[in-house]
Order: C-alpha cells, then sequence, then structure tokens
C-alpha cells in the first residue's frame, strides 16, 4: 500500500483531429458530447501538446515513451519489440522482433491489409504457423496472435540485422513486397540473412493460411480470408529504465494495444488486463475506468488508453470517431465520481491526431488538460483543440508533461537550493 498523491494520464489513442467539413468544421472532439472531458477542461488546467516535437506526426508507441518521458530519439528501436513483448513473447539482445497484420492477398496483390478486420480464429492461425513452421535455417520462428488483425513475429537465431526493408506495402491494391537489406545496412550479410528468412517466413505463412479452416469458413461467409501475415516495424530490444526508478512512483498501466502494453513491460509498470476492454468500438469503458480506480489503490500512478477513437480516424469516418470520443468521456465520468481530487491528478489527452481527413496520423499538437490535486484554473470552457489552445499550461511536449504532472502532485523535487 503506498501512501501520498495519485496521478492518472488518461489517453483517448488519435483522439485529437482536423476541422472536419461534415461538421460545420468542428473537430471530432469538438462536435462530440463530452460532459466530463469538459468538466475538466472547465475546472482544470488546458493547453496543447506536441508528443514528440511540433509537425511530427507520431507513433502510439514513440508517443506513449515519449509522455511516459523518456526519449523516442535516444531509446526507440522499431515497434516489433514492443508488440512482441505486449503479447509475451520475451524479445532476447539478438532476436529480431516485427509487428504483423493477418492480411488478404490474391497472388501477391494485398486486397485487405486487415483481412476485414477479423476478430476470431487468429489464435488458431497463429497455431497452425506456429506447428508448421516452427524454423527456417538455423532461425527459430516464434509467432503469436495480438489483438484483432494484429500479431507479433520474433526470429532467434545467430547473425540477424533489423536493417531490412518491409513486406507490408502499407497501401491496398498493390503486391507485397520482398524486404530486403536496407542501403548503408551496418552488417550487410546479417541484413541479407534476415531478409531472406523473412520472405521465406511469408512464402510458408501463405502456404499455411491459403486453405486453413479458419479460412474456408470466412470465404464460404463472404468475408476476407487471412491468408497471409504481413510482417513490418523490424526491431531489436530496448533497455529502458523502469519507471519506478525514473519517478519513485509505483505505476500500473491499463491500455488496450499489446504494442503500447508492451512499453509498460519494458518499462517495469503492472500491466494490467481489463475482462471487456476489446480494442474496438465495441470496448467495455468502464470496466477500464473501474480499473483505474481499483489499481490506484495500490499504486501511485496509472496509465490508461482507450484505442477506439484512433480505429473512427484511420477508417475516415468521423461519426465513429465521435462515438468513440463518447466513450471516453463515459469513462472519465466515471473516474470524476470516483475518486478523491484532493489527492488526485488526472491529465487527459491523446497520444497523437488521427484526421478523418487524412486517414492516418498527423503531427499537429493535441488538446490537453490537467485536473483536480496541483491544477489551477484558466479560461477554457471546453475541451478541445481551439479551446485549449488559450489554456495556461500553454504548449509543452511529450517529454515535459511527466514533470509537469509530478509538480501538481507535489512529488517533483527542488532544482537548486
Ligand atoms: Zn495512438
Ligand atoms: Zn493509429
Amino acid at each position: 500500500m503506498t501512501q501520498g498523491a495519485k496521478g492518472i494520464i488518461f489517453i483517448g489513442d488519435g483522439m485529437g483531429g482536423r476541422p472536419c467539413p461534415e461538421l460545420d468544421g468542428q473537430t471530432t472532439v469538438e462536435a462530440a458530447n463530452t460532459p466530463a472531458m469538459d468538466r475538466i477542461a472547465r475546472e482544470g488546467s488546458c493547453g496543447l501538446m506536441d508528443p514528440i516535437s511540433p509537425g511530427i506526426p507520431a507513433g502510439s508507441d514513440t508517443s506513449h515513451m515519449a509522455i511516459l518521458g523518456y526519449d523516442p530519439y535516444k531509446h526507440y528501436r522499431g515497434r516489433g519489440p514492443f508488440e512482441a513483448k505486449g503479447v509475451g513473447i520475451e524479445v532476447r539482445p539478438g532476436d529480431v522482433a516485427f509487428r504483423c497484420n493477418f492480411a488478404t492477398v490474391e497472388g501477391r496483390d494485398v486486397i485487405d491489409r486487415r483481412a476485414g478486420r477479423i476478430k476470431e480464429g487468429t489464435d488458431q492461425l497463429a497455431a497452425a504457423i506456429q506447428e508448421q513452421v516452427p524454423q527456417i535455417e538455423d532461425v527459430e520462428i516464434i509467432f503469436e496472435p495480438s489483438v484483432e488483425h494484429r500479431a507479433a513475429l520474433v526470429l532467434r537465431g545467430p547473425g540477424l540485422s533489423h536493417e531490412i526493408t518491409e513486406v507490408d506495402p502499407h497501401d491496398p491494391d498493390v503486391p507485397y513486397l520482398d524486404s530486403k537489406p536496407e542501403e548503408g545496412a551496418k552488417d550487410m550479410a546479417a541484413a541479407e540473412k534476415t531478409a531472406r528468412i523473412l520472405n521465406e517466413f511469408v512464402k510458408r505463412c501463405h502456404e499455411v493460411l491459403e486453405d486453413h479452416p479458419v479460412n474456408r469458413e470466412r470465404r464460404e461467409k463472404g468475408e476476407f480470408p487471412a491468408n497471409i501475415a504481413l510482417p513490418r516495424g523490424a526491431g531489436t530490444a530496448v533497455d529502458l529504465q523502469s519507471l519506478e526508478a525514473r519517478y519513485g512512483l509505483h505505476a500500473a498501466m491499463i491500455v488496450e494495444v499489446d504494442l503500447v502494453r508492451g512499453l509498460g513491460q519494458y518499462l517495469n509498470m503492472d500491466v494490467i488486463k481489463v475482462e471487456g476492454a476489446t480494442g474496438g468500438q465495441d470496448t467495455d469503458e468502464l470496466a477500464i475506468a473501474k480499473a483505474v480506480v481499483a489499481a490506484l489503490e495500490d499504486h501511485d500512478f496509472v496509465l490508461a488508453n482507450i484505442k477506439a477513437p484512433d480505429l473512427g480516424g484511420h477508417d475516415g469516418n468521423a461519426q465513429m470517431k465521435i462515438e468513440a470520443i463518447e466513450k471516453v468521456d463515459r469513462a472519465l465520468g466515471h473516474l470524476l465520481e470516483s475518486l478523491d481530487w484532493d489527492n488526485t491528478t488526472i491529465m487527459i489527452t491523446a497520444d497523437h491526431c488521427t484526421p478523418c481527413s487524412i486517414m492516418d496520423h498527423s503531427g499537429d499538437a493535441v488538446p490537453i488538460a490537467f485536473f483536480g490535486n496541483g491544477t489551477r484554473p484558466d479560461d477554457v470552457e471546453r475541451f478541445g483543440e481551439r479551446a485549449c489552445a488559450t489554456g495556461i499550461i500553454g504548449h509543452p511536449r511529450g517529454m515535459e508533461i511527466m514533470d509537469i504532472l509530478l509538480n501538481m502532485m507535489g512529488r517533483a523535487e527542488k532544482f537548486g537550493a
């Protein structure tokens, strides 16, 4: 049991955005009905944050790293290791880890990069891959399913490198690619070997999945078969100081995406899984909020993330994104009712913008608001991109957030005498 002030960072993934023509020029956050966020903004301290630095579109992984105070430019080694660690694969020095998408291909053409956002059966598909492709040359293959269409792959063996090009073309209706050594790779022989093994893995994976019963059933139902796994984001193990050692905070993480969960594990946070937290539009936001309240009983700090707003952004679907933002708001409403705000400080934010007009992450700043213990009110009346721009916190970067929060919590150390 820990005593003293508590802190929360609550993230609506990709919740920030740009004005939408179909919303009369409002952003999705501005258009959504968000009484809890608006109260947090009205009574708390607001601002805009550049997750990494101005104009840099952040990934969820690099943004969460930065918001927790770990410089991604120093520590980031690709997202593969986080995804792998998040699904429980240990990534050892020398391993090369990838995130994968289950996808649909015809010949070499990628028809759907997410296999129709497959939700069920990926554990059976992954088991078939693991059983039938346990090794290529002298390299062990470790393959595990993650949330929805996502999976993780680790290559373990001598002489491997992460300096190889992508297999996943990232665009629909084009062929998937052969991995090659990156130009100027430090160890060209290792990069050539890794690319060769990865290409062989993709080929074998397609053979295993093409006629798998799960896919036969999907075809019968008129759904896209998940008949290939496309690896991307090669990376090697990272070495990060634990959050507790860094800030003296006994910390927990409640997030829905294995990629971010993996970061939490690297930081030695208690990574708490919540029943009903699906990572999708149907997630149980109240279960997540209740888990945050419960975690604060024996932790000083909790980082929580609800993934759904990012999905609407990537789909270019403003209405879907608004509904997801309103889910985040209901979770925050539960926190407002349940916690002792004389002793607790919360920061709400997005980890990046995912504007519907771009259908991907942008480098725009995101609205932020701090509420509770140690905050100073400003004139901001509601939560949103333009309202928060006039707030008292101003315009910090992600890397500065933990210092701001620790100060409000009364846990900052004096610099000087
Ligand atoms: Zn994100
Ligand atoms: Zn995203």
